[in-house]
């Protein structure tokens, strides 16, 4: 299957080449055409599957038509509107839709909460075509004028399954009261929940169903593996992890801001360039870390799961779950900032043995156990104390659970039974 085989027009082809794109991704072969056909799209999509191209290219063809260089506003109402739940991710959106709209006379802008409102009110006063948005934001624009959204033809809710979470669904509710009710309404989850199917009975009208990937799947090119070690003990074992394997460029998740805060400072200084973004850091701030990060200029960012949602990191090699995530579905989102669009890349989880119900939570969902690798001076003591002398004494194979079998427990997973934890048993 090639681009020209999904009824793009030749400019839109001429983007995708000029980014270097071969061939459309799955969620591209399947989305792109129904999209340009005018269909409501329900997808189902992990991240890193390509799935901003798959709606921002279609979007970006059919509103073609309505490109002019007219210098009034009015010549530039709102005609899509592309919600998404963190500034991150609306940055990232935006960039896609300035990058791929390259030579189309079509203005885009984005608008997030945590910066001063003023220079977008300036912005949207000159009118824009394509807006992105989380939704606190534009209801402050909408709540002070400075957008209409009476002209709207289609409505994209990026990220949906994360919306929820956040509970920004009563926002986007009012938001959709200021849309015409006729409209093409697109929604993008990485995994489907019966949630997220009731909210795509809200907004959509006989939704065309996408799914690329099985069912709460991780791209199959990633390497996942899960160190067994105490709690008190997962930063050495980073350090050690890191320098062993000279990793250049590392994603580690925490659960708490004062986790990703106090780990980065002491990762940075034990001598690993580290930086740190979470909810607590200004948008500034924020920004500069994911430069420095992308820019190689620092080896190791923490970041917790809202504060990463969205960021899109070209080949990044190594994420790192410092702690396992409270929902097994953030594993998921996690682990697919790495091993994008058909890189490889590697999921390293330190798990405690506090964390053992929540491995088997993200066990459950994957359908499958997570090799178990050992570090033997980072063994938790099976009993709760330090593992150390124990394991001097005790032989144990490098892989494999090293005896810690409640780590794996392929009998409560269903599929098939993996070798790695079978031989540790
Ligand atoms: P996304 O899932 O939208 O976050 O996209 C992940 C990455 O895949 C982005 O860096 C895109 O530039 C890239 N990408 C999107 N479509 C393709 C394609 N057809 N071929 C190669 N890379 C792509």
């Amino acid at each position: 299957m090639t681009f020209q085989d999904l009824g793009l027009s030749a400019d839109i082809l001429a983007t995708v080449a000029r980014e270097g794109y071969e061939e459309p991704t799955p969620v591209q072969v399947s989305a792109i055409p129904l999209i340009l056909a005018g269909h409501d799209v329900l997808a189902a999509a992990p991240t890193g599957t390509g799935k901003t191209a798959a709606f921002v290219l279609p979007i970006l063809d059919n509103l073609r038509h309505h490109a002019n260089a007219g210098y009034s506003p009015a010549r530039h109402p709102v005609r899509v509107l592309i919600l998404t739940p963190t500034r991150e991710l609306a940055v990232q959106v935006a960039d896609a839709v300035k990058v791929y709209g390259r030579g189309i006379p079509l203005r885009s802008a984005v608008v997030y909460g945590g910066t001063r409102i003023d220079p977008e009110i300036k912005l949207l006063w000159n009118g824009v075509e394509i807006l992105v948005a989380t939704p606190g934001r534009l209801l402050d624009h909408i709540g002070q004028r400075s957008v209409n959204l009476s002209q709207v033809e289609v409505l994209v809710l990026d990220e949906a399954d994360r919306m929820l979470d956040m509970g920004f669904v009563p926002d986007v509710r009012k938001i959709a009261g200021h849309l015409p009710a006729v409209r093409q309404t697109l929604l993008f989850s990485a995994t489907f929940s019966d949630d997220i199917r009731r909210l795509a009975g809200e907004f959509q009208t006989d939704p065309q169903t996408v799914e690329v990937a099985a069912r709460n799947s991780v791209a199959e090119n990633l390497t996942q593996v899960l160190y067994p070690v105490d709690d008190s003990r997962k930063a050495d074992l980073l350090l050690h992890l890191i320098q062993r394997d000279s990793m250049e460029q590392v994603l580690v998740f925490t659960r708490s801001k004062i986790g990703a805060s106090r780990l980065a400072s002491y990762l940075d200084r034990r001598g690993v360039s580290t930086t740190a973004i979470h909810g607590d850091r200004t948008q500034t701030e924020r920004t500069r870390a994911l430069a420095a990060f992308k820019g190689r200029f620092v080896k190791v960012l923490v970041a917790t799961d809202v504060a990463s949602r969205g960021l899109d990191i070209d080949e990044l090699p190594y994420v790192v779950n410092f702690e396992l995530p409270h929902e097994p579905q953030d594993y998921i989102h996690r682990v697919g900032r790495t091993s994008r669009a058909g890189a490889s890349g590697t999921a390293i989880s330190l798990v405690s043995p506090s964390e053992v119900d929540k491995l088997r939570a993200v066990q459950r969902l994957l359908r499958k156990a997570i090799p178990c690798e050992v570090v033997e001076e980072f063994l938790p003591d099976p009993d709760g104390e330090r593992v150390a002398p124990v394991a001097a004494r005790r032989p144990m194979s490098r892989q494999g659970t090293g005896g810690y079998s409640r780590y794996s427990s392929p009998q409560r997973i269903a599929g098939p039974r993996p070798a790695l934890a079978a031989a540790g048993r």
